[in-house]
């Protein structure tokens, strides 16, 4: 399979005064090239830190203290060595056995890292000022994203924002073009900057839960464009969401996440007719059902997500698990199983482990 980012055993901390918060610990999957792949997961499960760490861009004090982001450009070896020939001397350890660029391993201000980001994996965030400059209008920001990947012809690039807004779904691109950020509504800021992302003709676009504060209508507006858009440019997509109604509207794959791990992975449709980790079940049952409220939130969970200081043993998600097993689970941390089925599935728990299995032929004890 075609893959553009391979991240393996991912590890990120954060050192506070408080201690040290392991955000993420030992987080690995593949995103396909041309695929949609969903994270989903509570706040606080690390899907935010994921994306952060693929740009370079994790906040303060957090580091990448251990694995690796392999990113695979379109063109094999020869587009990998180009990339890094910017960098001079220092770079080529990032190099990997199968020809992509170690992600990890650049100077998050180097050359080959800012060529990264934006030219070949562009993130849209949840609030647009994020990254619209309140200062120039829509139109020239877009542009100067146009002039800077695509082309230098300033006719040309001026055409083409234009264009970009209508495909964005604005009702009057012209009129837009020329309105600062603050002129817009809060869902019109939004597709500012989703155009001002696809402007980038990112080879992977990362959106970090891009729609969570827009009515139910523009919601499903931006991801028929999103799929537009991915279908037209061939662009693959790291989508962040809590909300399985999502998912299920755009994803092609799906990556659960729970406490700095991912605890399951499969395709869209194994993960809602053939779900395995109890987690996956709990968010799959707290899907709003037709005519309650959208982006409900997932208050059906039992318990809530334990204090980012206290490390849990064995399972993390034991002490908020509806199938839990015993002392296994409490004490031995479950490595993934892979089961049966069309597609690959990874799940991270003991019901499907010898040792779950094993315990389950004996009697329970309590929860620790
Ligand atoms: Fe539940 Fe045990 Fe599976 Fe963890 S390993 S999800 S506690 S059954
Ligand atoms: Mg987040």
């Amino acid at each position: 399979e075609d893959v553009i980012v391979s991240v393996q055993d991912l590890q990120v901390e954060f050192k506070t005064t408080l201690g040290v918060v392991r955000a993420l610990n030992g987080v690995s999957f593949d995103i396909p090239r041309g695929k949609v792949v969903g994270i989903v997961g509570e706040s606080g499960c690390g899907k935010s830190v994921t994306a952060r760490a693929i740009m370079q861009i994790i906040e303060h004090p957090g580091k990448i203290t251990n694995g690796s982001i392999e990113f695979h450009r379109q063109g094999g070896d020869r587009a990998t060595s180009q990339l890094l020939a910017e960098d001079g001397a220092g770079a080529d350890d990032a190099v990997t056995a199968s020809g992509g660029v170690d992600i990890t391993r650049l100077n998050p201000r180097s050359a080959a890292m800012r060529a990264i980001r934006g030219a070949e994996i562009a993130m849209i965030f949840q609030e647009p000022m994020t990254s619209l400059n309140p200062v120039y209008t829509v139109g020239s920001q877009i542009e100067e994203a146009i002039l800077l990947h695509q082309t230098p012809d300033k006719e040309k690039a001026r055409q083409q924002a234009v264009d970009m807004l209508r495909q964005v779904g604005m009702p009057n691109p012209e009129r837009i073009a020329k309105s600062y950020p603050h002129q817009l509504s809060g869902g019109m800021r939004q597709r500012a900057m989703i155009a001002m992302a696809m402007s980038c003709h990112p080879a992977l676009l990362i959106a970090d839960e891009p729609t969570t504060a827009l009515d139910v209508t523009t919601e499903a507006q931006i991801l028929a464009l999103m799929r537009k858009l991915k279908d037209e440019i061939g662009m693959s997509i790291m989508f962040i969401t809590h909300s399985m109604g999502v998912v299920a509207q755009l994803c092609d794959e799906v990556i659960v996440m729970y406490l700095g791990q991912v605890v399951e992975r499969a395709s869209v449709d194994e993960i809602f007719y053939n779900p395995k980790h109890p987690y996956t079940r709990s968010l799959l049952r707290s899907i709003p059902r037709i005519g309650m409220a959208e982006h409900t939130p997932l208050e059906v969970i039992k318990g809530s997500i334990p204090d980012p200081y206290t490390q849990v043993t064995g399972c993390s998600f034991h002490p908020r698990c509806p199938d839990y097993l015993g002392d296994v689970c409490r004490d031995t941390i479950p490595a993934e199983a892979l089961l049966a089925g069309p597609t690959p599935h990874g799940a991270k728990c003991h019901l499907y482990t010898d040792e779950g299995r094993a315990a389950l032929a004996a009697p329970a004890t309590t929860r620790g």
